[in-house]
C-alpha cells in the first residue's frame, strides 16, 4: 500500500511518513497541492492524506482537481480545527473522510485502512448525464452551459433521475425519493412535476414508459 502525504509543514509530514513506513507502508510527501496533482497522476496511490492548509491551492481545491482529472484515489483530509464548515467543504470537494488535528496516529492508520478497503471506484460529487449536470452540494443544475432555474421539488426530482440514468422509475419510486412524508397526497403530483421538469430540461430527455413510469435518457 502506497500513500501520498500532502502537507507543507515538514515536521508534521515527516511524522506521518515515519509512522506509515514503520507500519510497512510506502509513503511519499508532496509539500503543495500542485505537486500532489502531478504525483497522483504519475503514480497509482492507494490513498492520499491531504492537509487543508497548504500554500498555493489549498486542500479543498486539490481534492476537487484530483476528482476533475478522474483520479478517484481515497482521500483522508486533515483539518486544523473541528469546524463543521471545513468538514462539509472537504467532503463536498470529494474527500472521503477527515481527521481533526491533533490526532492519534492509530486513528489515522485505522481510517486509511477503512478507506483503502473501499477502493477507488468512481464516486463523482457532481452528477452528469448527457449534457445535464447537477451539483447536490450547491443545489445547482445546468443543461450545457445554461444554468437551470428549478424549484426545490423539481431539483429533487431531477436528482432522483440523474442517480439512475436510463432506468425506468415508477411513480412510487419517484415519490419515495423526491418527496417526504409531508407531500400532498395527490395521485397525479408526480406527473405534474414531470411536466414542469420537461419544460426546463427538454421534453425528449424524459420519456414516458406506459404503465411503468418515467425514464431519463442516458444520453439526455
Ligand atoms: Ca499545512
Amino acid at each position: 500500500m502506497r500513500v501520498l502525504i500532502v502537507e507543507d509543514e515538514l515536521r508534521m509530514a515527516g511524522l506521518i511518513r515515519r509512522g506509515l513506513t514503520r507500519e510497512g507502508l510506502a509513503a511519499d510527501v508532496a509539500s503543495s497541492g500542485e505537486d500532489a496533482l502531478w504525483m497522483a497522476e504519475a503514480h497509482d496511490y492507494d490513498a492520499v492524506v491531504l492537509d487543508v492548509m497548504l500554500p498555493g491551492i489549498n486542500g479543498f481545491e486539490t481534492s476537487r482537481s484530483l476528482r476533475d482529472r478522474g483520479i478517484w484515489v481515497p482521500i483522508l483530509m486533515l483539518t486544523a480545527r473541528d469546524s463543521v464548515g471545513d468538514r462539509v467543504e472537504g467532503l463536498d470537494a470529494g474527500a472521503d473522510d477527515y481527521l481533526v488535528k491533533p490526532f492519534a496516529f492509530a486513528e489515522l492508520l485505522a481510517r486509511l485502512r477503512a478507506l483503502v478497503r473501499r477502493g477507488d471506484q468512481e464516486r463523482p460529487a457532481i452528477l452528469e448525464v448527457g449534457d445535464l449536470r447537477l451539483d447536490p452540494a450547491t443545489r445547482r443544475a445546468w443543461r450545457g452551459s445554461a444554468e437551470l432555474r428549478l424549484s426545490a421539488k423539481e431539483f429533487s426530482l431531477l436528482e432522483t433521475f440523474m442517480r439512475r440514468p436510463g432506468e425506468v422509475l415508477s411513480r412510487l419510486h419517484l415519490l419515495e425519493h423526491a418527496w417526504d412524508f409531508a407531500y400532498e397526497n395527490r395521485s397525479n403530483i408526480v406527473d405534474v412535476y414531470i411536466r414542469h421538469l420537461r419544460q426546463k430540461i427538454g421534453r425528449e430527455a424524459l420519456e414516458t414508459v406506459r404503465g411503468a413510469g418515467y425514464r431519463l435518457r442516458a444520453d439526455a
